[in-house]
C-alpha cells in the first residue's frame, strides 16, 4: 500500500500537471463533496503530510475561466456537506502493492509552455518541502484544500485533457481535476475532504510528526515537531511491539509495512520488541533511520520510478538474507507466528530470524 514516499511522488507529479494554471473540470464522485464547485480555482499547493495529500487551491478567479465576469470567490465552494476537521481515521496500516503510479510524469516534464513550467516546477519543489504551515499569501486569503487519502488501493494517474482515458469514465474514479492541458484522474481514492486550507491543522491534528519533512531530523520547531516528539509519541506504550509502534500514524506519519520492516531490519531489531524496553537514543535512532531509508526511496523514485528502490527484507519471504543468508521469515503484527493468512493480511512482517533474533 501507498507510503509516504508514495505520496510524496504524487503530490509532486500532481503539482507539476496541475500548477499554475486554472481548473478547466473538477470532478469530485464523494457525496460529502460532490457538489463543490473548483471549476476556475487554480493549484498553488501540492503537497503530502505522511499518507495524506493536500492539493490546495487559491481563493478563487476574479474571472470564470471563460472570462464570462467576476465571481467573488468568497462563498463556499460546495453545496454539499463539507466536513472541515474530520481527524484521519488511519492509525495503523495494511499491505498492498499498488504503487500504480508509474504513469504519471514527472515533475516539470510535461510539455506545458515555459511559464507554466516554471510554476509546475516551483509547485514541486514546494510539495517536495512537505512543510506545513507553509501557506501562500493565496491560501491565507482564503483558500481551499482538497485532501484525499489513498488508503489501501487507491492512486492518480494523469493523462492529455481530451485524450480517451482523461474521461475518468470508471464508476472507480472518484475525482477528476484538469486543467487546459493535463487531466489527473483518482482512482480508488479512500478519501475526499474539503476544507480551508487555513483550517488544515485540524484535519492533521492527530498526527505525529512526518518522517519527510525537512526538519524531521533537525527536531526543529515545526507544526508537528521532529524525531524527538516521534521518540516521546512511540515510548507512550511500553507494551506495544515496536513494529506495531512504527505503523501508527500518530506516533510518526508516513511509515507502512515495506519502511516499517526495512528500518528494523538495518537496525537489526526483533519486530515484536515491546517499545518499552529501548532507550530513547535507540528509538531515536530507528527513526532516524526510517526517514533517511524513506527519504532515500523518494530520491531513488524520482530518477529512476518506484520499482527500482531497493528492498533488503520486505517480500523476500523465504530469500536469503543480504546480511546472513538465513531464509527471510514472514509473521505479522499479531506476532512472529501468525502468518498473514491466519488473519492479519494487511499488515505483514518480514524480518530475519538470526539478524533480528529477540533480545538482540
Ligand atoms: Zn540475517
Amino acid at each position: 500500500m501507498p507510503e509516504g514516499d508514495v505520496l510524496r511522488l504524487t503530490a509532486e507529479r500532481l503539482g507539476a500537471a496541475l500548477g499554475g494554471s486554472p481548473l478547466v473540470r473538477a470532478e469530485l464522485r464523494w457525496p460529502s463533496v460532490a457538489g463543490a464547485d473548483l471549476v476556475g480555482r487554480t493549484l498553488v499547493e501540492s503537497t503530502a503530510y505522511g499518507k495524506h495529500l493536500l492539493l490546495r487551491l487559491d481563493a478563487g478567479p476574479n474571472l470564470t475561466p471563460h472570462g464570462a465576469g467576476p465571481r467573488t470567490g468568497a462563498a463556499p465552494p460546495t453545496r454539499g456537506t463539507v466536513r472541515p476537521g474530520e481527524s484521519p481515521r488511519d492509525t495503523t496500516e495494511q499491505v498492498g502493492e499498488s504503487r500504480n503510479t508509474s504513469a504519471v510524469p514527472r515533475p516539470g516534464v510535461p510539455p506545458r509552455s515555459d511559464e507554466a513550467s516554471r510554476s509546475a516546477r516551483q509547485e514541486a519543489s514546494s510539495a517536495r518541502s512537505g512543510r506545513l504551515g507553509s501557506t501562500t499569501p493565496a491560501s491565507r486569503a482564503g483558500g481551499w484544500t482538497l485532501h484525499t487519502h489513498l488508503r489501501m488501493d487507491g492512486f492518480w494517474r494523469v493523462h492529455r485533457t481530451g485524450s480517451r482515458e482523461a474521461a475518468g469514465r470508471s464508476p472507480a474514479v472518484r475525482a477528476v481535476l484538469a486543467t487546459s492541458t493535463w487531466t489527473c484522474v483518482g482512482w480508488h481514492l479512500g478519501m475526499l475532504d474539503l476544507l480551508r486550507t487555513r483550517d488544515e491543522h485540524t484535519l492533521l491534528a492527530g498526527l505525529g510528526p512526518d518522517v519527510l519533512a525537512d526538519a524531521f531530523a533537525s527536531s526543529g520547531p515545526t507544526a508537528h515537531g521532529g524525531v524527538d516528539e516521534g521518540v516521546r509519541r512511540l515510548l507512550v506504550a511500553p507494551q506495544r511491539p515496536v513494529c506495531v509502534a512504527l505503523l501508527d500514524q500518530r506516533v510518526v506519519a508516513g511509515l507502512g509495512t515495506i519502511w516499517m520492516a526495512e528500518s528494523l531490519f538495518a537496525e537489526r531489531l526483533w519486530p515484536w520488541t515491546p517499545v518499552g524496553v529501548l532507550d530513547a537514543r535507540r528509538v531515536r535512532g530507528l527513526l532516524l533511520t526510517a526517514s533517511r531509508l524513506v527519504g532515500a526511496s523518494v530520491t531513488v523514485a524520482r530518477r529512476a520510478g518506484l520499482g527500482a528502490v531497493e528492498r533488503r527484507v520486505h517480500g523476500r519471504h523465504r530469500g536469503p538474507c543480504v546480511r546472513c543468508g538465513t531464509p527471510i521469515a514472514l509473521g505479522s503484527t499479531r506476532g512472529q507466528d501468525v502468518r498473514p493468512d491466519q488473519g492479519a493480511l494487511e499488515r505483514v512482517v518480514y524480518w530475519c530470524p538470526r539478524c533480528q533474533a529477540p533480545g538482540a
